[in-house]
């Protein structure tokens, strides 16, 4: 694809990294070539020349910036990246010796100013959010893994994962689980727990992306009752849930009730900053934005996998057909449980069909192929889905970009809601598009590069912008 010279500097403009290594941006007048996410003063329009490679540019007379290292990235590597990844590695490991944010960035050897741009931008997330949810991912670690730390109480181990008092553990716990400490570690004997909303949920909106697929194959409403067959590391299990304003009630036939806490909670949307973005919204004269759902979250996917499969079932397609073609492939290729409901497809089943037998369940050829060829990178163990959650944004970006059949949109899409990433923008999605003429008056709907420029006003969180402009356009849940 050949790009004009508008539409690369519009890129430079708006410091696109998906367009990093589509060209070099070379400036006359500094001598100086870069990438053009390069977060450099912006050069001007006519100071600018564009390069297909490096070579090209050093051909020309430049040399590469010391700031972005544009031969690094043609190379392959990417060594900022690397240490920020080694770092959060290490925090992710041991968080207590980590007292807080400074400590990170002492350890960095980058100046604060530019750590924290760093952690923004592949992480989005400042160090102290980074370190907060390593101490609650490992205290989460040892309260279910009894044997690790036999005996431990729930101060000794709020202390070995470097929280400053109990009372701070127990807030941020139950804020990101819906569950006491205590709660937690019984949920293993439980075959019924009871999660905690946060406070002013609105719950109706969680009730609709539930309920969204009316003719779900792996749910159904039974009067209050929402029944969900989810995948578990042991197999195919059933939830049941009671919605009520405060709390979700869980009920769970048999299987590990950590795994099915992990996924309620993430339907449920825990630990997403909901309160931040609506005072951002307010203080944009936007509250017009969150008005009647300033406490709303993404409601997360299940599995990666299962976000995977909508995203390329849902490309292109509109909603009614696409829940048509997942109920299909999950009745085609899904095990059936007791109550007549169907498991999500697992990636070692799609990965078995010829694409082919896809057809005469209304699969376009390329849709087939996509979806085929996908689950089997999972499935032999080429792309790890679930360790994507706690790597970087960057990296999350770039593993995705490279399955075949996941452009921009499917992998921003995956990474607001499956990975849980809140800095994500599906550019060109229309629900967006038109959210922001409405929301800002526009006489037309925005271009993709209209898109990006003004999504940054909601940067870090563009993820919760992005569905709250969803719904801007939607009547309000009932
Ligand atoms: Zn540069």
């Amino acid at each position: 694809m050949r790009m004009s010279h508008r539409t690369m500097y519009a890129r430079v403009l708006a410091g696109d990294a998906a367009a990093n290594g589509q060209f070099f941006t070379g400036v006359v007048t500094t001598g100086i070539y870069c990438l053009p996410s390069c977060r450099a003063r912006k050069p001007k329009p006519g100071n600018v020349r564009f390069f297909p490679s490096c070579e090209a540019a050093r051909a020309a007379g430049l040399r590469a910036c010391r700031k972005c290292h544009p031969d690094d990235f043609a190379r392959g590597a990417d060594p900022v990246l690397e240490d920020i990844e080694a770092l959060v590695g290490e925090i992710r490991r041991e968080p207590a010796r980590f007292p807080d944010a400074k400590a990170i960035v002492q350890r960095s050897g980058f100046g604060a100013t530019r750590l924290f741009e760093l952690f923004r931008q592949h992480f989005h997330a400042t160090p102290a959010d980074v370190l907060l949810r390593a101490r609650i991912d490992a205290a989460k670690f040892q309260l279910s893994h009894p044997t690790g730390r036999a005996g431990a109480t729930v101060l000794e181990i709020s202390q070995a994962t470097g929280f400053e008092s109990l009372s701070v553990f127990h807030d941020q716990f139950r804020r990101h689980t819906g569950l006491t400490p205590k709660a937690f570690r019984d949920l293993g004997a439980a075959p019924q727990f009871s999660i905690a909303l946060p406070a002013g949920y609105p719950l109706p909106y969680l009730r609709r992306a539930l309920q969204r697929d009316q003719h779900s194959a792996t749910e159904r409403t039974i009067g209050d009752v929402q029944h969900s067959v989810v995948q578990l590391s042991t197999g195919p299990a059933c939830l049941k849930l009671r919605l009520s304003p405060t709390t979700v009630e869980v009920e769970l036939a048999d299987g590990p009730a950590h795994e099915a806490h992990a996924i309620v909670a993430g339907w449920i949307g825990l630990g997403q900053d909901a309160g931040a973005f609506s005072r951002l919204a307010t203080k944009l004269g936007l509250p017009r934005l969150v008005a009647g759902r300033t406490e709303m979250r993404i409601s997360q996917t299940a599995s990666v996998f299962d976000g995977l499969v909508w995203s390329i079932i849902g490309q292109q397609i509109n909603f009614p057909f696409a829940c048509r073609l997942k109920s299909r492939l999950t009745t085609r290729v899904g095990t059936q449980m007791a109550d007549g409901l169907f498991a999500p497809p697992t990636p070692a089943a799609v990965a078995a069909l010829n694409p082919a037998e896809l057809i005469p369940l209304q699969f376009s050829r390329q849709k087939a192929d996509y979806l085929v060829s996908a689950a089997r990178l999972v499935a032999e163990g080429k792309v790890d889905l679930e360790s994507l959650r706690t790597q970087s944004a960057t990296r999350a970006e770039r593993t995705l970009l490279a399955v075949r059949g996941l452009g921009p949109w499917s992998v921003n899409y995956l990474m607001m809601r499956a990975l849980g990433f809140p800095d994500c923008v599906p550019l060109g999605d229309t629900g967006v598009t038109s959210g922001l003429q409405a929301l800002l008056h526009l006489d037309e709907r925005p271009d993709i590069d209209a898109t990006r420029r003004l999504m940054t006003m909601f940067s870090p969180y563009r993820s919760l912008a992005t569905a709250h402009l969803w719904q801007f356009n939607q009547p309000p849940p009932i």
